[in-house]
């Protein structure tokens, strides 16, 4: 019997293994024979790993009180004072992005299974789960290399988005069998295909303000750099919307029809490419009106959008239906925006839970 599993070995598994207390033995169950994929890869691998500008506006979320909460507790001065603490040099950008000085992911990697192993940690790769079932107060994980028992177990699985990185729905359906709600998921911070034909644009960006409609509502607001693409547009601003849109469609309960949603595109005014100012009429239309086809798949997208709702788990992230059941990162129904929000999400999912297992 482990007294503690961990399934998964990327940002949430690896920050909850080094901040639980060192009497506990952690073992952490990983399906990959790569510890950390999604991280290695953030920001182009410099890894952009929180933002100076953490504030609940930069996240979509079923529950404000318990994200308030949560980012007081943990924010960006934290992981700050953590990688000072452990000499990682880290350096803010003029957009408030904060990344590893090094521009290597791979320095912080290391550095957490490092202190995973100096901090009571087994982490065993290869070991795909591949299905969970409790009797009495016993988890028992059966995996593609044997089984294994625990009384206390985290899912740290992440979302289902970009495959190639391992990401699987393992977490998901774990959940579901023990009766949490399982909502439709969403890619998110990906591009957007326009039924407009835009390709002569492409590889081209400028500055824009861009309006989320559905039916004629207008549902979010992003300005910022928009890129367009032989398919359509995207770039920060897109992908923010793309996150808002997936949102939006599950607090309304709605299937995935995309199509159903336009983007009302007003190009700034200095935009020195004559081509986007021809092709947008800059100088007689403000807002021109693109209609949505559809959204860039999975293997593109850089997160999921939803996941476990909030209000089914206690503050310390214990599932309130199963006892010693923990859910963290990007199971969770909390997804940012672009800038470092996400895996400060998992930071601060995994500290706070790792401080308060009982
Ligand atoms: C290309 C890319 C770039 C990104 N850049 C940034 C960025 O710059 N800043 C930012 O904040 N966010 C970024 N993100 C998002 C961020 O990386 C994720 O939100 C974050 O890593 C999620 O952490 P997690 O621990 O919840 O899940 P993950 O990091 O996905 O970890 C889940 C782990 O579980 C393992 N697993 C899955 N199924 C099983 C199973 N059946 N059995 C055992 N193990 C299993 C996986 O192999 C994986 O190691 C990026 C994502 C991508 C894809």
């Amino acid at each position: 019997m482990e007294d503690l599993i961990i399934i998964g070995a990327g940002a949430s598994g690896l920050f909850f293994s080094i901040n639980t207390p060192s009497h506990i033995k952690k073992t952490i169950l990983e399906k990959s024979d790569k510890i950390g994929s999604k991280v290695l890869m953030s920001w182009g691998e410099r890894c952009n790993l929180s933002n100076t500008n953490i504030s609940i506006d930069n996240y979509f979320w079923s529950n404000t009180q318990a994200l308030h909460s949560l980012f007081n507790t943990f924010s960006y001065p934290e992981i700050l004072d953590f990688c000072e603490a452990n000499h990682i040099q880290t350096t803010t950008e003029p957009n408030w992005r904060i990344l590893l000085k090094s521009g290597k992911s791979k320095e912080l990697v290391d550095f957490l299974i490092k202190q995973a192993h100096t901090n009571n940690t087994q982490i065993l790769t290869n070991h795909e789960v591949l299905s969970v079932s409790k009797a009495g107060e016993i988890f028992t994980i059966h995996t593609s290399n044997g089984e294994f028992q625990t009384k206390k177990l985290v899912l740290a699985t992440g979302g289902k988005s970009y495959p190639q990185a391992g990401a699987t729905d393992i977490g998901r359906q774990i959940a579901s069998a023990f009766g949490h709600t399982i909502s439709p998921i969403h890619p998110g911070l990906c591009g957007l295909e326009t039924k407009e034909n835009l390709s002569s644009l492409t590889g081209n960006s400028c500055s824009a303000t861009i309006n989320l409609y559905h039916n004629n509502k207008l549902i979010h607001q992003e300005k910022g750099p928009l890129l367009f693409t032989h398919r359509g547009v995207s770039g920060p601003t897109i992908f923010n919307t793309t996150v808002a849109l997936g949102n939006y469609l599950n607090q309304k309960k709605s299937n995935n029809e995309y199509s159903q949603f336009t983007l009302g595109i007003t190009i700034d005014k200095n935009t020195t490419i004559k081509k986007i100012a021809d092709f947008f009429h800059l100088s007689t239309v403000s807002e021109n009106i693109l209609h949505i086809h559809d959204i860039r798949p999975r293997t593109e997208a850089k997160v999921t959008v939803w996941g476990i709702p909030l209000n089914e788990l206690k503050p310390n992230f214990e599932s309130k239906k199963i006892p010693g059941l923990y859910i963290l990162g990007e199971l969770l129904d909390i997804t940012g925006k672009t800038g470092g929000f996400n895996l400060q999400r998992c930071r601060t999912s995994a500290r706070h839970c790792a401080q308060n297992i009982t």
